[in-house]
């Protein structure tokens, strides 16, 4: 594979491919993470800003994917734009375009091996002291120490981040990404991207989730076991407005017709003595759960928000698991291949109906 070497940092290495696309006119702005007094998503075409970039930052202050989608639904930019995403949030960023919730037209894509994020709880004080002592253990959101796709496959671009101090590697992955650096850097090389390099972090993620789903045992995800993991709910819906897969522009729960009349709680009343408040939280989750399990990226902003502690990410990243395998699905993964749900295969799923 062809690779660009710049004897920088990562962040640094970036900004400069960046400067040096933006001022031949490759491209007409950045769409990245930034950092001015607290970490941001951000579309900049000014290319002074470009020294506020901090796209390899461990923080996730929203899901990217989720971000740039609402910039590019109604259409896409007219100008090319380099797009800085992390492994999961471009898998979201997919899934959204096949929801047609998101536009890819004019859009060149950069990611990059990811070490996770830390959990926004966690670096809610002393912010950039945290991310400059980021390690691959502490503070780090659940559903990245459970990530086994932290390798990117879309984009342009990549990034191994493995290279040590001051020395980034910049793989070219697609015939875009090679058009795209024609004429501004002749210094590229060949070279394999060293993906056994990654094993010993993908053996130590998948070592986790192991324990994870043991403690997390299949009984918990029935209907008791959910109203034990769910029943501090707060019903605040903030999972799901942090979610990058929950995809329908008016949500049922949050419309008029979840509200419930003064007969249904007299027939619950009558029927079990006893009401709960807030009611319909369980619903409110099995709903997303059935929304979002095909294409859920487990990123973990779900998790992140919830301000009672509960841990839907990791929640709904098992339920997921499961329901992806059943199509052998990997959100994100292929843009060509349709979403399981949003298809109908005649002879589907046979055992289940009658003989
Ligand atoms: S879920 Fe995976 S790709 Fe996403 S931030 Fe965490 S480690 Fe990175
Ligand atoms: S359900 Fe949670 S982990 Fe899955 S994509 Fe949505 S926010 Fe991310
Ligand atoms: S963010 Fe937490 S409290 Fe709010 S609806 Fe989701 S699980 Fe319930």
């Amino acid at each position: 594979m062809k690779a660009l070497k710049i004897a920088k940092s990562p962040d640094d290495a970036i900004k400069e491919l960046l400067s040096s696309l933006f001022e031949n006119q490759k491209i007409k702005g950045v769409f990245s993470l930034f950092y001015d007094q607290d970490y941001f998503y951000g579309l900049v075409t000014d290319k002074e800003l470009f020294n506020k970039l901090t796209p390899t930052a461990p923080v996730m202050p929203a899901n990217g994917g989720k971000m740039l989608s609402r910039l590019t639904m109604i259409e896409p930019p007219a100008v090319p734009i380099a797009v800085v995403l992390k492994p999961c949030e471009l898998r979201a960023f997919y899934e959204l375009s096949k929801l047609e919730q998101a536009n890819l037209e004019n859009l060149i894509f950069i990611s990059f091996v990811c070490a996770g994020v830390l959990s926004l709880k966690e670096i809610k004080n002393n912010i950039e002291e945290k991310v400059a002592n980021a390690n691959q253990k502490q503070g780090l959101r659940e559903c990245c120490q459970l990530c086994e796709n932290f390798v990117p496959e879309n984009a342009d671009l990549i990034l191994p981040l493995i290279d040590g101090d001051n020395k980034t590697t910049i793989f070219i992955k697609t015939e875009r990404g090679e058009e795209l650096l024609q004429g501004i850097e002749n210094n590229l090389v060949e070279e394999d991207f060293d993906s056994a390099k990654l094993s010993s972090i993908k053996e130590e993620r998948s070592r986790y989730r192991e324990k994870t789903w043991q403690n997390l045992k299949t009984e918990n995800l029935g209907i008791p076991g959910l109203i034990d993991i769910f029943g501090r709910c707060i019903n605040c819906h903030a999972c799901g407005r942090a979610c990058p897969i929950c995809y329908c522009n008016l949500c049922y729960f949050d419309s008029a017709d979840n509200d419930s009349g003064p007969r249904v709680y007299e027939a619950e009343l009558e029927r079990r003595g006893a009401l709960r408040a807030p009611s319909g939280t369980i619903f409110y989750h099995i709903g997303r759960m059935i929304h979002v399990s095909l294409s859920c990226v487990g990123c973990g902003m779900c998790s992140d928000v919830c301000p009672v502690s509960i841990p839907v990410g990791t929640i709904f990243t098992r339920v997921a698991e499961e329901t992806q395998r059943l199509f052998n699905y990997v959100p994100g993964r292929n843009l060509e291949e349709k979403i399981p749900i949003s298809t109908f295969e005649i002879k589907e799923f046979e055992e289940l109906g009658e003989a």
